[in-house]
């Protein structure tokens, strides 16, 4: 995208006698530069997808094997087969980009559904996620607020709250 001095630089030139001179002069400010790779962008896009895939391979199955066919937000529910209320959703708590043991969990498809809509409210997601990396002694961390400071808990180590 031009931007809006490059815009009015242009219209000059159009509305300029000798357009030719107008426009070699206004191309060589541009000597020297070398226009960024549109390349080098895709490639490094491509690298986090790969490595995302990488990352989601690794990890998944892990969790698959921890939730070991039931509902990790503490209700027990067996996953059902199929895509179903029931089915086995991998849920990643702080969002896409992490993707770790500690940081995801297996939900029934209905539970996924209730805490991506943060039902019946959205700390009451934090609860059950804290209460899960309790049960495996993960640190655990509230989910940022848009314009909410959230205090940090303090730093336990072995204690777990049943
Ligand atoms: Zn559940």
């Amino acid at each position: 995208m031009p931007s809006k001095a490059d815009i009015r630089a242009l219209k000059r030139i159009a509305e300029s006698k000798d357009v030719g001179a107008a426009l070699a002069a206004y191309l060589s400010r541009f000597k020297g530069l070398k226009a960024r790779s549109p390349s080098a962008h895709a490639a490094k896009k491509k690298q986090k997808r790969l490595s995302r895939k990488g990352a989601v391979a690794a990890v998944r199955p892990l969790v698959v094997d921890r939730a070991n066919g039931h509902c990790e937000c503490g209700c027990g529910v067996p996953f059902g087969v199929g895509n179903t209320d029931y089915s086995a959703d991998w849920d990643e708590f702080y969002g896409r980009k992490r993707v770790s043991v500690q940081e995801t969990w297996m939900l029934s498809r209905r539970h996924h559904l209730l805490k991506t809509q943060n039902w019946p409210y959205r700390a009451y997601w934090d609860e059950k996620f804290k209460a899960h990396c309790a049960k495996y002694g993960y640190p655990f961390r509230p989910r940022l607020v848009k314009g909410a400071v959230v205090a940090q808990p303090p730093k336990e180590r072995g204690v777990t709250n049943g």
